[in-house]
């Protein structure tokens, strides 16, 4: 491993300076993905900015939302009463990533910032974009059965892990960042980009920006929900493909809907075209086949990953079934 200094702010504001002054300086939250990358060679920051100091760690109420802080642990956030009750989709994205014990350290921004599992970012003997621009993408050619259908480019096909994040995109949560500029709310379907010419950019984030919270708003998905994840093991793996499905049903007819796909592209993919098309159905197969359908619209393989364009849809719709049983 590299050399590199370490620090552990207590202020927020110094903790954003230090990042944002250099180019070369990383937060580090759990840890659980950046010291992986760091041990493996495929980043080297030459500081980092341990923000573990930092008071970020509330689950609380806030207007018609609920807060939870960018440092709450994954297994507090999937424990707690309020988000139990509220929002058992997240509940269950999150139940379904890692194991117990990376839950136990892994926090609410550095689940949504981990970096792609392409086994050509990981290898630094292969040619990746995303890790070092310009030197071409070996999965377009190569092994690519865990890779995109959906928002690739010629230059990364490679797909975004985090299940929770799958579950914030259907909520419509709002991430809460604090930078050297100030402080913005980002809609959480912008807050991951697709690769286009600069795959390096996992996220619309700024040098410095700090992720302090994310907003969950109220809604009516507090029972007929599912995140469905298809994987090779059943548990401590990531996602071939998963789905994730919230109806707010009146007796069988569907009044609205919220849907994505993981794993199927560079950030959480939202449906919203298969959410307009449910309202007003009922909530049958019949229907959940002609939403999966329309979901995947423009969807595309590549050599060794066409099994997705059968499983996806199939997940969308056990996972609208099970949604709907619920
Ligand atoms: C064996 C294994 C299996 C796994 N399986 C799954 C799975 O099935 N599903 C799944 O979703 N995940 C899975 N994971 C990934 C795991 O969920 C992530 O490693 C974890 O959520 C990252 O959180 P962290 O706090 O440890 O992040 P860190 O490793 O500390 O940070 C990750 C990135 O986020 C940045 N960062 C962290 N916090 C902030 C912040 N507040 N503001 C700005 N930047 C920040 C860091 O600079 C870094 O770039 C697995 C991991 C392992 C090792």
């Amino acid at each position: 491993m590299n050399q590199f200094n370490y620090i552990r702010p207590s202020k927020q504001q110094a903790a954003i300076d230090a990042v944002a002054k250099d180019g070369n300086a990383k937060f580090i939250a759990g840890g659980t993905n950046l010291v992986d990358l760091m041990k493996r060679g495929v980043m080297a920051p030459q500081k980092l900015v341990d923000i573990n100091r930092l008071p970020l760690t509330k689950i609380e109420r806030q207007g018609n939302a609920l807060r939870i802080g960018a440092l709450a642990l994954n297994s507090t956030v999937a424990d707690d009463r309020q988000v139990r009750e509220r929002q058992p989709l997240l509940v269950q994205a999150i139940n379904a990533g890692a194991s117990a014990q990376l839950r136990n350290m892994a926090t609410t921004g550095g689940n949504m910032l981990q970096r792609t599992r392409c086994p050509y970012f990981y290898d630094t003997a292969m040619p990746c974009n995303k890790r070092e621009p310009g030197t071409g993408c070996g999965a377009l050619e190569g092994i690519n059965r865990m890779h995109a259908i959906f928002g690739f480019s010629d230059k990364c096909i490679a797909v975004h892990p985090s299940d929770m994040s799958v579950a914030l995109v259907a909520l419509d949560a709002t991430v809460l960042v604090s930078g050297p500029k100030g402080d913005r709310r980002i809609p959480f379907t912008d807050l991951h980009r697709l690769p286009g010419d600069a795959p390096e950019k996992d996220t619309t984030l700024e040098p410095g920006e700090l992720i302090t919270a994310v907003d969950v708003p109220d809604g009516p998905f507090t029972k007929h929900v599912s995140y469905y994840k298809v994987r090779e093991r059943a548990s401590y793996a990531f996602a071939l493909v998963s789905a994730a499905a919230a109806l707010d049903l009146d007796g069988t007819t569907i009044k609205s809907a919220r849907l994505a796909f993981g794993s199927v592209a560079h950030k959480p993919w939202r449906l919203t075209a298969a959410e307009q098309m449910l309202v007003g159905k009922p909530a049958t197969e019949e229907t959940f086949r002609q939403a999966a359908a329309v979901a995947m619209q423009g969807a595309k393989a590549f050599k060794h990953n066409e099994y997705k364009l059968k499983l996806a849809p199939n997940t969308l719709i056990q996972a609208l079934k099970t949604a709907a049983a619920a």
